[in-house]
């Protein structure tokens, strides 16, 4: 463009702008394009410069320019520049890294399973060994037959498989059946057939057995169309090949078993450690599902034993029915617990007996797998598909371990929340004990913070329980105490919160409830428990109660102040006659 303005402008001092131009240019670019340039740029005018008159001085400038478009690029390549280069690069090798470190595992599992399909090609390893026998015997074709129960079929050949055709009898035949070497060295006019037939005639032909152990697997056999082709030496040889090829066989054997196992054991790594993380049954039983649901394909429920039923409590995939409690008996699935073995059936319109105790839809096949510990059946995990013969052995031995698995993360998960039920229970009456209600109490309470509902709290107090335990004794003393809370579990909402708060008082936090809710749920406490009648030495009591009410406010700081409030109230019921219910506001006035 510069260039194209002196040219149409005719004014020649423009031509300074290059000097900025260029130095501007090489903070953008590297030398490899700075360089070339300068040097083109005499170019851009070129009529001008091959002018006699100026030539010296365009020449000056030019060189000039060229200079300092060098000293430019040279000074102008900034660290930044090269830091940004190298940040580039370092965030892509860091991209690498992540990806590969990502993949590791994948990488590894991969290796494991793809090792053996790299290195070990069955068919290129044993094409070998013929190839080397061929030419180490001076046979014209080596060929291995491998066998299919009586049957003998080509497995690999130096002519290729092509090149054969194997017929039903003959000396191959004989070798594979009768386990012998055989060597015919004239065959030529005689009846003799090799037991297979390839492109030229066969007239000497060798043939020994390949067998691991006592198990047959085929045969090798060298041919031959020169008569005397062959001697007792190159049986001996043949047969060193043989066993050659006996380990490539009995490898690809036990290959896939080995995949199997692999794979077997991967599975069962993946999923029961998820199976063991947690200690809540729900979750223990969504983890079994979800491997289950890798593993096989098809409908899922899990049932939890529930006495003599059972409960379904999940389920993928299945049409639910409407109610959720069930007796297993008559249905297909009791099999299973009946044999307390996985079952896997794989026509269940054979069987007259319904599946699943509900309707779940058309039915092929089922895999059942009952949770056992301990002898204790803990669930059934029941697995249905529309196609018949939808799961093998091989899927329900997996699935047993992973259920054995499940069985144990679910006792344990049983015997954790009777521990925890244990641990803030009050082992006399069964409400809360005193270090729960003030957990309870403090987590009310940090929710009104957010939250401003309201919230009541009520202490009991039995009056004269003394002179109940003096009268009647201290047993009886503890029947009332249990009838007492047995009225407060009874009259008090779910979402209340009732404590033994100590000996004879009890505590109840009512969230939701002002101080006309409270009253009123007071009142009728109170008049339930006087309702109560106790029987002793032949003798009917009955006992009353004091109760102290506060409610929630802005001005109570700490639950501490809360539970004052409410122990001056209850004070303020006992001094002035119990068997009442006061609350706190009403003392002050
Ligand atoms: P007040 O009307 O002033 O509350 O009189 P009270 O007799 O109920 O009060 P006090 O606090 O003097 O007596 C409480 C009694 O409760 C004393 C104690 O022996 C009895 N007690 C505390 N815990 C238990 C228990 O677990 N079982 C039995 N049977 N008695 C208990
Ligand atoms: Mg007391
Ligand atoms: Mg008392």
């Amino acid at each position: 463009m510069l260039a194209a303005a002196i040219q149409v402008l005719n004014i020649q001092w423009i031509k300074i702008l290059y000097f900025p131009f260029i130095i501007i240019l090489s903070v953008f670019y590297g030398r490899k394009t700075i360089i070339p340039l300068a040097i083109l740029m005499p170019f851009l005018e070129a009529n001008k410069f091959i002018d006699s008159q100026t030539i010296l001085e365009n020449t000056a400038f030019f060189l000039t320019l060229f200079i300092t478009a060098s000293i430019s690029v040279f000074l102008l390549k900034s660290p930044e520049r090269k830091d940004v280069k190298e940040s580039k690069k370092n965030e892509q090798n860091q991209r690498i890294d992540d990806f590969l470190n990502e993949n590791k595992a994948l990488d590894s599992d991969k290796l494991v399973s793809d090792y053996f399909e790299s290195t070990f090609n069955p068919d290129d390893e044993m094409k070998e060994i013929l190839e080397i026998s061929k030419k180490t015997i001076f046979a014209d074709s080596v060929n291995l037959f491998t066998g299919y129960g009586e049957e003998l079929k080509l497995r690999c050949s130096t002519d290729g498989t092509k090149g054969i055709i194997t017929i039903d009898e003959g000396l191959i035949t004989q070798c594979y059946k009768e386990r012998k070497n055989i060597i015919a060295t004239d065959m030529e006019g005689k009846k003799i057939e090799a037991g297979y037939v390839r492109k030229e005639h066969i007239s000497s032909l060798i043939a020994v057995p390949v067998a691991d152990g006592n198990f047959i697997l085929g045969v090798v056999a060298a041919d031959s169309s020169r008569i005397r082709a062959f001697s007792s030496a190159d049986l001996d040889t043949l047969k060193v090949f043989s066993n050659q090829i006996m380990k490539i066989l009995q490898r690809e054997r036990v290959y896939p078993q080995i995949n199997r196992s692999f794979n077997t054991l991967k599975i069962l790594n993946e999923e029961s450690s998820k199976l063991l993380s947690s200690l809540k049954i729900e979750v223990i039983v969504q983890n079994l599902i979800d491997s289950a649901s890798k593993i096989t394909s098809g409908s899922i429920a899990f049932f939890l034993s529930k006495g003599r039923n059972f409960e379904l409590i999940n389920s993928k995939e299945m049409q639910m029915p409407g109610k959720n409690i069930f007796s297993l008996r008559g249905t297909l699935i009791e099999m299973s617990l009946k044999n307390r073995t996985p079952m896997v059936i794989s026509d269940a319109k054979k069987y007259r007996l319904p599946v699943l105790p509900f309707n779940s839809g058309d039915t092929g096949s089922v895999l059942a797998l009952p949770l056992i510990y301990e002898k204790d059946i803990i669930g059934l995990l029941v697995i249905v598909s529309e196609k018949t013969g939808a799961f093998n052995s091989y899927q329900a031995e997996i699935l047993s371990v992973l259920g054995n698995q499940a069985s144990v993360s679910m006792a344990n998960a049983r015997f954790h929340s009777e521990i925890e039920k244990i641990a803030i229970t009050d082992g006399l009456t069964g409400l809360f004990n005193h270090r729960h209600f003030q957990e309870r109490l403090l987590q009310e309470f940090k929710r009104l913070e957010r939250f401003t509902d309201p919230m009541s709290l009520l202490l009991i107090d039995i009056d004269y329980f003394k002179k109940v335990n003096d009268t009647y004794g201290h047993p009886v003393g503890d029947l009332v105490l249990k009838g007492v809370s047995g009225i407060i579990g009874k009259t008090i909402r779910n979402i209340d919160i009732a404590a033994r708060y100590g000996g004879e008082e009890f505590a109840v936090i009512l969230p939701g409830t002002d101080i006309n809710g409270a009253k009123n749920m007071a009142e009728r406490l109170r008049k339930a428990i006087s309702d109560l009648k106790f029987k002793a030495d032949g003798n009917i009591f009955h006992v009353t109660i004091s109760i102290g009410i506060a409610a929630w406010s802005k001005e109570i700081s700490s639950t501490v102040d809360f539970l004052d409030r409410a122990d001056k109230a209850l004070y303020k019921a006992k001094s002035s006659g119990r068997n009442r219910c006061v609350v706190w506001n009403e003392i002050k006035s």
